[in-house]
């Protein structure tokens, strides 16, 4: 059978110049719990060494803190990488418009998430799953619904023929008024506002593939991506139904960014040394106890975007496991070590059991996973302030006891390991 190319077809030139040009590759960072786990530290260390920090999917319903020479950075949209100066930032996927004046480049086919923020504020606030949920009511689940069901309106829409997209937008109101009878939007006055942002952010606006390209082949540099919310927060992997509307885990850079597989290069995944998460769903190692409440407070768990306070409990390796199946991590960064400081006696979720028996997998379903219990290792604690630790040896040894077991159990290499806020609290393992 011809396949429809022979053996000396590989010496053609552009087999070789294919061979010789894979082109640069992406290293990424990803939250590897349920969100919050510091990811925006950990990019604004790789971001002083790289060309071009990518957003690839969500929306501003991500909050990260960022801290630098004692300023703190609060980042919902852009990506983190924007404090330095020397780097390109780019938006890719369902971003908002909300970047007004700050030189970043748009992907030329991006949700226009303010567009139902904008049009359709009431219905993100009486949306009673939403509500159940616990979203942040951005409006970043209704464009991904719209994008699925090819209502959405896209950067590239608003860029081209104004009145054409004038036609749009009213065709969207009037679907969600016959199902919202009473929506009363003012189509007119944001239209017009509308036109204006599109104005501002035209000269900021790309057309992402081509972006990506010309990044990956052109001269060698380092690009990032930085992963927004999680992967237990992911559409299709995460704890669904609670989960946000996007994927967060390695495949969302590829199809948030229009970039091939083969440019991933490394995956960084972060992790609290503790577990956190915010609204409602199941927590298997959450801690309603004084344990809790001393990580909640020392640990400051409350969302940067939602103001409201964070679940704690133990540092679960099954779901770091199964994140690091999902993304297949080359290192992990494990941040807030320092949080657990004061604590007497340090515990860690290693297997998952039902009616006495381990469950060999983490469970996709809700109730199934309502239902385990925890099985886990004890530590004592160190009961010593690690935050002036810069590397490993100034650590107590019960600390590097604890950080070796997880790395360990995961079976990834722990890179790095945060001890307090600023950018100079992260020790470098290798
Ligand atoms: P992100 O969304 O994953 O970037 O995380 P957030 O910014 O929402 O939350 C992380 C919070 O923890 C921020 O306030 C950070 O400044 C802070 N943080 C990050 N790493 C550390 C650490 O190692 N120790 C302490 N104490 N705080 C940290």
């Amino acid at each position: 059978m011809s396949l429809g190319w022979s053996a000396n077809d590989h010496k053609s030139a552009a087999v070789k110049r294919a061979r010789n040009d894979s082109g640069n590759k992406v290293s990424v960072v990803l939250g590897a719990q349920w969100g919050d786990e510091g990811k925006g530290k950990v990019v604004d260390l790789l971001a002083t060494e790289s060309a071009v920090v990518c957003r690839c999917q969500g929306g501003n319903n991500a909050g990260h803190t960022v801290v630098v020479d004692e300023k703190e950075y609060d980042f919902h949209l852009l990506p983190s990488g924007i404090i330095n100066t020397k780097c390109t930032s780019f938006i890719g996927e369902k971003q908002s418009l909300a970047v007004q004046c700050i030189t970043v480049t748009l992907e030329d086919s991006i949700g226009v998430l303010t567009v139902y923020g904008r049009l359709f504020p009431k219905i993100l606030k009486i949306n009673k799953f939403s509500e159940f949920i616990g979203t942040t009511k951005k409006g970043i689940g209704p464009t991904y619904a719209c994008k699925a069901s090819r209502t959405g309106l896209r950067i590239c829409d608003l860029m081209a023929d104004f009145s054409e997209f004038s036609t749009r937008v009213k065709n969207l109101v009037l679907q969600y008024q016959s199902m919202y009878p009473a929506l009363k939007v003012d189509v007119e006055s944001e239209l017009k506002k509308l036109k204006d942002y599109a104005e501002r952010i035209r000269p900021l606006v790309r057309d992402g593939v081509y972006f990506m390209y010309d990044a990956i082949h052109g001269l060698p540099k380092k690009i990032l991506v930085e992963g927004a919310n999680a992967a237990l927060l992911d559409i299709d992997f995460g704890t669904y139904p609670f989960v946000t509307s996007s994927n967060c885990t390695v495949g969302g850079v590829c199809t948030g960014l229009g970039i091939p597989p083969a440019n991933i290069g490394d995956v960084y995944g972060v992790s609290k040394a503790y577990t956190t998460r915010v609204g409602i769903g199941a927590f298997p190692t959450e801690q309603l106890n004084a344990v809790g409440e001393l990580l909640q407070t020392r640990g400051h768990e409350v969302g940067v975007t939602t103001g409201r306070k964070r679940r704690c409990g133990w540092l679960d390796l099954v779901i770091l496991k199964y994140a690091h199946m999902i993304n297949g991590f080359t290192a992990i960064a494990l941040t807030k070590l320092d949080i657990l400081d004061v604590l007497d006696e340090i515990k860690v979720g290693v297997a998952y059991k039902i009616n006495g028996k381990r469950v060999p997998y983490f469970p996709a379903n809700m109730e199934v996973l309502q239902k385990v219990e925890v099985e886990y290792e004890t530590f004592s604690g160190w009961k010593t302030d690690t935050s002036a630790a810069r590397k490993w040896s100034d650590l107590p040894p019960k600390a590097q006891n604890y950080i070796r077991f997880v790395e360990n159990r995961i079976g990834v290499p722990i890179k790095w390991v945060g001890v307090g806020k600023s950018r100079e609290c992260m020790i470098q393992m290798f």
